[in-house]
């Protein structure tokens, strides 16, 4: 028999921006979908009204996009198993919970909200916890413990009521996953899951499984904090008398000190971001930035997303992905059970490889763009100069500015401990005569320019230092930058010796 098409889902909740954590999930089903030559389905889990907020999914949707990962099948892309957001699929999943109640799996319940809640806060001042299960049914408002007479009144006079899973008493169940191999747990010890709520809305239990199989799903790929939900999720197969799909959990994105789940906390205190894309909050007004706005380019952010938690193996010391090699060296069977450290470090490093990667010219317009939002407009050619002298120092389009300003406005003030340094009484008079020389040179080329320089302070007998370093402060403004020859020729004969006019006036 031939094996089923591999299809794969990512079904985030639109509860707000995709987390860092999230977009490793769908990075995950994308590249186990793509090596498998399968499908990757993006589906949208907005069952629970409360929750949902504003244009989370179009983010969902932008940031899969940024990163290069584009479904297959989803919102926008209707295909056979369609629609693909729970919210429009409401009218399908009524009859699954019906069909459970009629083989007996599970059963309507009436206890109001009020009744629960007063039953866990008794269960919470004798340091219990309140579980609904087979230990209690019997004794709690459901269609088991009521006669059918009383059941059909209740619900006849309108009375709200949910409809639960009927979980086995005493049962050893095996589970499998993927990624942590087997795994026993007892049913006794689960609660009876509502699936069908009161709003006439199904729980995310039921309608992510209603939904897995009717969209074909055979790998369901996801964050461990559902690895809970799992011996539910197969009871409910089972339930149904469907096959299930084979599950794998993956491992949690820690703390860069290594404990806890990585938060949005982390991220503001040191300076990180933990969405792919800038999120602006509809409800508060707070704006979280993203890897996008960061200056991140998505090969950096995919790369460094692909080492949480998986590594080739077999020794393997590679660290530079592209996508498409990502695909073809992604397993399973090398994503790690264990939690992986965020490291922010690590992804200023691939981004410092990926832009060191990008062709000069791209680099270029990109700089281009944002001097222009600064108000500086350059010449293409310009740009592209300034991105070869700066290129190895850089990380960000951004640091061609911070690292480079110089190279398109003259230094507002000078590193004073530099000046105290560089600039001694005879300076300025060594300036005057250096302006002379330079008046005098028509080739700027850097070439030249260190040629005649070199020359005329050999041929004074002084040291270099005694020129070079005001050289460098008049033109730079700190004792930084590239060759200051080079910095001399990009900016021109009229604006270097503006710029020793400047420092002579200034310091
Ligand atoms: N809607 C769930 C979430 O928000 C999906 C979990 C799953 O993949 O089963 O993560």
């Amino acid at each position: 028999m031939s094996q089923a098409k591999v299809r794969v889902r990512f079904a985030p909740s639109p509860t707000g921006p995709l987390h860092i954590g999230g977009v490793r999930t769908a990075l995950f089903n994308y590249l186990f979908a793509k090596k498998h030559q399968g499908d990757f389905i993006l589906r949208i889990e907005d069952t629970d009204q409360t929750r949902y907020v504003e244009g989370a999914e179009n983010y969902i949707i932008e940031a899969l996009n940024w990163c290069n990962i584009p479904y297959d099948e989803g919102p926008g892309k209707e295909a056979d198993c369609g629609p693909y957001r729970q919210s429009e699929r409401k009218h399908l999943y009524k009859e699954y919970a019906e069909e459970l109640i009629s083989t007996g799996n599970a059963y309507y319940a009436f206890d109001t909200p009020e009744t629960l809640d007063a039953h866990r806060k008794d269960h919470e001042a004798n340091g219990k916890t309140f579980i609904y299960n087979w230990h209690n049914r019997e004794k709690l408002t459901n269609s088991l413990s009521l006669s059918s007479e009383e059941v059909n009144q209740r619900m006849e006079a309108g009375e709200p009521y949910v409809i639960r899973f009927k979980s086995p008493e005493a049962e050893t169940m095996e589970l499998k996953d993927e990624i942590r191999g087997n795994m026993t747990i007892e049913t006794k010890i689960l609660d009876d899951k509502v699936l069908f709520k009161s709003d006439g809305m199904p729980t995310y239990h039921l309608a992510n499984i209603v939904d897995d199989h009717l969209m074909n799903i055979t790998h369901v790929i996801r964050g461990e904090e559902w690895l809970p939900s799992l011996a539910l999720h197969v009871l409910l197969y089972r339930a149904f008398n469907w096959e299930a799909p084979k599950f794998a959990h993956l491992p949690l994105i820690l703390k860069p000190q290594g404990k806890g789940k990585l938060s949005k906390r982390d991220g503001d205190k040191m300076g990180f971001p933990v969405f792919p894309l800038e999120w602006n909050d509809p409800k508060t007004g707070d704006v979280s930035t993203g890897y996008r706005e960061e200056g991140y380019f998505p090969e950096a952010v995919v790369n460094m997303l692909a080492f949480l938690g998986w590594n080739e193996g077999g020794g393997s010391e590679k660290e530079i992905y592209s996508l498409e090699e990502l695909v073809q060296a992604f397993s399973l069977e090398h994503v790690s059970k264990g939690g992986s450290k965020f490291d922010p470090e690590k992804t200023k490093w691939f981004q410092h490889h990926y832009l060191q990667e990008a062709k000069d010219e791209t680099l270029a317009e990109q700089l281009t763009v944002l001097l222009k939002s600064k108000t500086i407009d350059i010449s293409p050619e310009y740009s592209l100069k300034v991105v070869k002298l700066l290129k190895e120092r850089a990380s960000f389009v951004s640091d061609f500015w911070e690292l480079g300003f110089y190279f398109f406005v003259a230094p507002e003030n000078y590193d004073q401990k530099a000046a105290k340094k560089a600039w001694k009484e005879d300076t300025g008079n060594l300036m005057e005569e250096l302006i002379a020389e330079l008046k005098k040179i028509n080739d700027f080329s850097s070439e030249n320019l260190q040629e005649q320089i070199k020359g005329w302070i050999k041929s004074k007998e002084i040291g270099f230092g005694k020129v070079m370093q005001p050289f460098r402060l008049s033109l730079v403004g700190a004792m930084q930058g590239p060759d200051v020859f080079d910095i001399a020729s990009a900016i021109g004969k009229e604006e270097t010796i503006s710029r020793f006019e400047k420092a002579k006036k200034e310091l």
